[in-house]
């Protein structure tokens, strides 16, 4: 069947192309662009919207499984969230974390759908937690690091596109465990993500630690969102050592949130030290429980810390002047770092590409071109995805339909699901997956494994 999207205004940063055009889909598949109106089965007035390829977000976190469901409210789930804003690809399993085997989940995606096409890292905390004794604090003993590399290198086998880590959640994992896990990705051209050791005055040490490591394993790394780790005046230093790298020939790049707030666990390891963060305990706002919505004490913050060490926090705490430098970076990409729990956490999951296409990338001098490459293309290229972030002949038609005077993010810290505005209408593989920023279909998504096409 042939679906021809006319009248819109086609913008495709990897041809370089920002017109009006009409674009014909067939099979799942971009047909092509063209100024002629060519005959199809069906035909979509784009009305003068902004068309393009659907948005990839390299930092994503899969759903967790509770009580044997994915999806407790499916409307209010993380991909469900990223759908809603355009995003029709996800890398998930970031910061170390897997809510279950990562290879089972993109097998479930193959049975079930999902509302995204999702690829998926091998969360190395999640290993480690399986195959080590060791604590969070602690070593792993050289035969522990053995068995969690096995287990690894066999996620690699069966499709994940590479490993991630969550160092500042493992203050006790050595360098050495980092370069034996880091040596897994080196054949067969898979990445490391990383979540670096520390942040603020920390960063820049913490961040050349991984790319000495990817260096040594011949390894691209992904830096993780890099607001929250050198947004506190950090961030030069961070993409100098970057700069660096990459000018030795190593495949180096980073993804940010546009928020100038960090979201984690109250009990997690970074809360060990505030004064390190940069953090007051009036600057932590609880998203869980009986204090959700209010900034803490220390009284509140000790006693959540103790009962409810899973509870999501939000540190408001990092500098916005510092996130634009970091999207001028022509390296830098968005990563939503969507966490959210039963639909609570930080409104970055529903909010961060509309927020990011209608504030921080012009407050950034970015043109409204290169802001979409940084979403498409270029994210398609980390991935290694021909077929992805492109509306060339032959690519999956996985397409977004947006008013770039409409676009806005509305998701709140207070309503952190809320759906963006000026999102009409978002295709994956040809087909409606959002229609007037209602999703109308959730289960169009599917599993990429790796070696991709
Ligand atoms: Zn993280």
């Amino acid at each position: 069947m042939k679906h021809l999207i006319r009248n819109g205004r086609v913008i495709d940063p990897s041809q370089r192309i920002d017109a009006r055009l009409n674009v014909l889909l067939e099979d799942g598949k971009v047909l092509c662009l063209t100024a002629e109106t060519p005959p199809a089965d069906l035909t979509t007035d784009a009305g003068g919207l902004v068309v393009c390829p659907g948005f990839i977000d390299l930092h994503a976190h899969e759903d967790p499984l509770v009580n044997g469901k994915r999806y407790k409210d499916p409307d209010r789930a993380n991909l469900a969230c990223l759908l809603r804003m355009g995003v029709t690809t996800c890398l998930a399993g970031n910061c170390g974390d897997n809510f279950g085997d990562p290879t089972a989940f993109l097998d479930e995606i193959e049975r079930d759908g999902c509302f995204v096409n999702v690829a998926m890292l091998a969360g190395y905390t999640w290993f480690r937690e399986r195959f080590s004794k060791a604590d969070r604090y602690g070593a792993a003993s050289a035969s522990e690091i053995e068995a969690i590399g096995h287990a690894v290198t066999a996620a690699l086998d069966a499709g994940c596109a590479g490993v991630s880590f969550g160092l500042e959640y493992i203050p006790g994992m050595s360098r050495e465990e980092l370069s034996a896990a880091a040596r897994c990705c080196s054949a067969g051209g898979k990445l490391i993500a990383a979540h670096i050791r520390a942040c603020a005055e920390g960063a820049p040490a913490a961040a050349a630690e991984v790319l000495e490591a990817g260096k040594e394993a011949s390894v691209p790394v992904q830096l993780s969102h890099i607001g929250s780790m050198a947004a506190y005046g950090q961030m030069e230093a961070l993409l100098t050592l970057v700069d660096r790298f990459r000018a030795e020939g190593m495949d180096a790049c980073c993804d940010c949130y546009p928020y100038a707030a960090f979201s984690t666990r109250i009990g997690s390891a970074p809360y060990d030290d505030l004064e390190a963060m940069h953090c007051s305990y009036a600057d932590i706002e609880l998203c869980e429980g009986s204090y959700r919505g209010q900034r803490c004490t220390r009284e509140i913050f000790e006693a959540e810390r103790k009962a409810h060490p899973d509870y999501l926090t939000v540190g408001h705490v990092m500098r916005e002047d510092e996130i634009r430098l970091a999207y001028r970076h022509p390296n830098v990409t968005v990563g939503s770092d969507c966490f959210l729990f039963d639909g609570k956490g930080h409104p970055r999951a529903a909010g961060a590409f509309p927020r990011f296409l209608a504030k921080l990338a012009p407050e950034s001098g970015l043109s409204l071109n290169e802001a979409l490459f940084r979403i498409t293309a270029l994210p398609a290229m980390r991935l290694g995805l021909s077929q992805k972030g492109s509306l060339c002949p032959g690519a999956d038609a996985d397409l977004v339909l947006f008013d770039p005077e409409e676009i806005l993010d509305c998701a709140t810290f207070a309503e952190p699901t809320l759906p963006p505005k000026g999102i009409r209408a978002v295709f994956l593989a040809g087909e409606p997956a959002v229609l007037d920023g209602k999703i109308v279909n959730g289960r169009l998504g599917k599993p990429i494994r790796y070696p991709a096409d």
